[in-house]
């Protein structure tokens, strides 16, 4: 694993850990929390890098000493990162983070620390923790013993327990200003006119417009926004569009684009283009919010919200999307 950098937007929240560090002061249980793609992962990364460090700096991990070489070779004995686990049979992510695990976990942080300094373990995303497993940790979250630090990540952190909230030091990863996500963007785009748009639908979370600009959802907007005004026009069959793109995507790819273009239809019908995020695709948007009733846009969008949260949850998502195309017509 690399050896992130802290990125030019988490300067803020770098400063305050270099300042506690140096006062000895060091929180031993963190909440890094933030909307999704605004990079907590990558801060997280550079933060237990450094920790680990021996040779620490202002900047972040030295990247050459005996655990910055570990740390790259993805094999520091102290460093554990806890995520829900896959299933190898059927590939099946489990939506859950189990008590075994948690367990798993405090054994390491009971053990001292191999090469004489921090414990580092990430627990990402930390709103997935069950109830046993969450309550296995507090012990932990309260007393981990000197030199360890406990870093929980989540976009949502009112999901936490309060009991868990509270043992915690809670550091939002913010968004940047459009100027400071555009500059960071820009250079890393295969297409840099598209840098705006990229922006626009992932509300300026950077690291998120950096992934969408390769994801199926996204190059297949057009597509999908002319099946939506085919089926409501009734030029289309439901069953069979919903059969096509079952076949091209996977429906946590199509669900945040239909999701969004709903809402963008949404605000045309309401007279709001220049809110619009596939500002793109204005025209077929139009035809979209022209074509569907308001109450009839507002049901569709909470449908695919909800379908969303089930498809998460791994509920089989072919008859949601069944039902969402033939409620189109
Ligand atoms: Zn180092």
């Amino acid at each position: 694993m690399n050896i992130s950098v802290v990125l030019p937007w988490q300067q803020n929240i770098w400063q305050l850990l270099l300042q506690s560090r140096a006062r000895q002061t060091m929180p031993h249980a963190f909440i890094f929390s933030g909307l999704s793609g605004v990079g907590k992962l990558h801060f997280t990364q550079a933060v237990s890098a450094w920790l680990l460090c021996q040779q620490p700096t202002d900047l972040g991990a030295c990247g050459h000493c005996k655990s910055c070489q570990l740390w790259q070779a993805e094999s520091h004995p102290d460093y554990r990162f806890l995520q829900a686990t896959t299933d190898e049979k059927t590939g099946k992510t489990s939506r859950v983070i189990k008590v075994d695990q948690v367990r798993e976990l405090v054994g390491f942080l009971n053990k001292s620390a191999q090469l004489n300094g921090y414990r580092v373990a990430v627990i990402q995303p930390a709103d997935i923790l069950n109830h046993n497993a969450a309550n296995s940790l507090l012990k932990t979250l309260e007393e981990p013993g000197a030199q360890t630090a406990i870093i929980l990540l989540t976009d949502q952190p009112l999901a936490l327990l309060p009991t868990i909230r509270s043992r915690c030091q809670q550091f939002t990863v913010s968004v940047p200003s459009t100027q400071q996500a555009k500059e960071w963007l820009l250079p890393q785009l295969k297409n840099p006119a598209q840098a705006d748009l990229l922006l626009r639908l992932s509300e300026n979370a950077p690291l998120a417009a950096l992934a969408l600009q390769e994801s199926a959802g996204f190059q297949c907007r057009a597509e999908l926004a002319q099946s939506m005004v085919a089926v409501v026009e009734r030029k289309a069959s439901p069953l069979q569009t919903a059969q096509q793109w079952q076949k091209n995507l996977k429906p946590e790819e199509l669900l945040p684009s239909l999701q969004l273009l709903l809402a963008d239809a949404l605000l045309s019908a309401l007279g709001q283009d220049s809110a619009i995020k596939n500002s793109d695709l204005l025209p077929i948007i139009r035809i979209l919010g022209q074509r569907l009733s308001r109450t009839r846009l507002l049901e569709l969008h909470s449908d695919c919200v909800e379908s969303q949260r089930l498809v998460a949850a791994n509920i089989q998502a072919n008859l949601l999307l069944d039902n969402f195309w033939q409620r189109l017509q």
